[in-house]
């Protein structure tokens, strides 16, 4: 089935996906469901030839040709990012560190060629209203979202391969979009056991309790797999977070010892550290005298009341300790090499969270500003909480993303970690 609607920047194509599963919704107009989808805005309406991962790709404008890569619409973006997509990853994650339970995927908007597009991670959502057709393109309620490239990443070579002892690559380092090698160097965490300090969205110790990961890493083994990440796979960056730890480091001393191994074997890797505030603030100091290219220190929210409901144990931190360890870690590593996590949809006031984006930024700080996800193991998918709408993970992400641009601060430019990645953010889509 094709319909036809005028938009505002010419003829817009949606058609019902043949064999697609779910079915439009019969209360919606179908014109402001298409143009929401292919983002009228200013960002993706210029109405610029699309390519589908079928190849159907329009004489204009070849990306080939420009070499760039357009996002997508940040208002389909967020949606993605709340919804998920209802389909089979070739590269997927479950448990552990961050953001989990999704797929990883290259999405690309129009003028983008097929084989291009922004690293992706998506929920794995079976009630998702997203979903991609016999000919890979993404639809929504059944209809195909047209200008919009959706391309699977596939599983790494290094997957496949074991140290001498036969510890599996896969269990000690994943690959994380299409260039991160990623780890979780202790994969334990003071906070977690005891329900009243664990931060209820965390699942770090679930994919520990699935036998799906080592609790500690062995640098060398690191070295080695990271060695063939970058040979086999492409991978450019690696970020290496942890458990917190009770000693003075708060686990830095391990970072510290497998950032010099990495290094020692791949000469110029671009590194990330992701650390709480450690008690002693020399070993921010520490971690980047062993090569360590950037840091994350993620308090998630500056909100205290949110902190104290969401995470009590990190709680006890005072944001003051914070604000001294991001601090000492912009003189250390430079401005816009420390980022941090802020969670949209722990019930913090939209007003606030960019207000508290803005004084980082301020400071010289990514606020790499992400939707909180209801992952299974964790106590908030427990208590049935939801992600937040995407019309508020849309606002504040827009806003956010505006801040960044006038600062001149892009993810990027952070060389290593979330931030350059990009791939858990709504951020890229607007600029940020
Ligand atoms: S932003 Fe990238 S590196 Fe960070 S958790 Fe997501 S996929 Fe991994």
């Amino acid at each position: 089935m094709t319909a036809y609607v005028e938009g505002g920047s010419g003829l817009l194509k949606a058609r019902r996906a043949p064999g697609a599963a779910g079915a439009p919704s019969a209360a919606r107009d179908p014109r402001d469901e298409v143009e929401a989808l292919l983002g009228l805005g200013p960002a993706a309406g210029g109405g610029g030839p699309g390519r589908t991962p079928t190849g159907a790709q329009s004489a204009e404008a070849s990306p080939e040709a420009t070499g760039a890569v357009t996002p997508i619409d940040l208002a389909l973006r967020a949606e993605l990012a709340v919804h998920g997509l209802r389909a089979t990853p070739g590269l997927s994650r479950r448990g552990g560190a961050g953001p989990s339970n999704d797929g990883h995927w290259k999405l690309a908007g129009p003028a983008t060629a097929t084989g291009c597009g922004t690293q992706t991670t998506l929920p794995m959502s079976p009630d998702s209203p997203f979903s991609l057709d016999a000919d890979g393109q993404l639809t929504k309620d059944g209809v195909v979202v047209e200008d919009v490239s959706v391309e699977a990443i596939e599983r790494p070579a290094f997957y496949d391969l074991c140290t001498a002892d036969g510890t599996r690559y896969e269990d000690l380092a994943r690959l994380h979009g299409t260039n991160v090698l990623a780890t979780t160097v202790v994969q334990t965490c003071i906070r977690y056991r005891d329900e009243a300090t664990r931060c209820r969205f965390c699942t770090i110790e679930e994919s520990l309790r699935a036998g799906t990961t080592l609790q500690v890493k062995r640098p060398e083994d690191l070295a080695e797999v990271a060695a063939a990440a970058v040979r086999l796979d492409g991978v450019t960056q690696m970020v290496m977070t942890t458990g917190t730890s009770n000693g003075r480091d708060r686990g830095a001393k391990h970072l510290v010892r497998c950032v010099e191994a990495v290094l020692a074997a791949v000469p110029g890797l671009a590194i990330q550290v992701q650390i709480e505030p450690p008690l002693d603030l020399v070993w921010i100091d520490r971690l980047h005298e062993a090569g360590a290219a950037a840091v994350g220190i993620h308090v998630e929210s500056t909100d205290e009341t949110v902190r104290a409901r969401w995470t009590p144990g990190k709680a006890e931190v005072p944001i003051a300790r914070y604000e001294e360890a991001w601090r000492r870690a912009v003189a250390v590593f430079g401005p816009n090499r420390v980022s941090t996590y802020l969670l949209v949809g722990l019930g913090e006031e939209p007003d606030h969270l960019v207000a508290d984006a803005e004084r980082l930024i301020d400071m010289g700080v990514y606020p790499f500003v992400v939707p909180y996800r209801p992952m299974d193991g964790s106590l908030a998918f427990g208590d049935g909480v939801p992600a937040p709408s995407p019309a508020e993970l849309r606002a504040v992400t827009g806003r956010v993303a505006r801040a960044l641009r006038h600062a001149g601060m892009r993810g990027i430019d952070q060389v290593a970690g979330c931030a350059a990645c990009g791939a858990c953010s709504a951020l890229g889509a607007d600029g940020g």
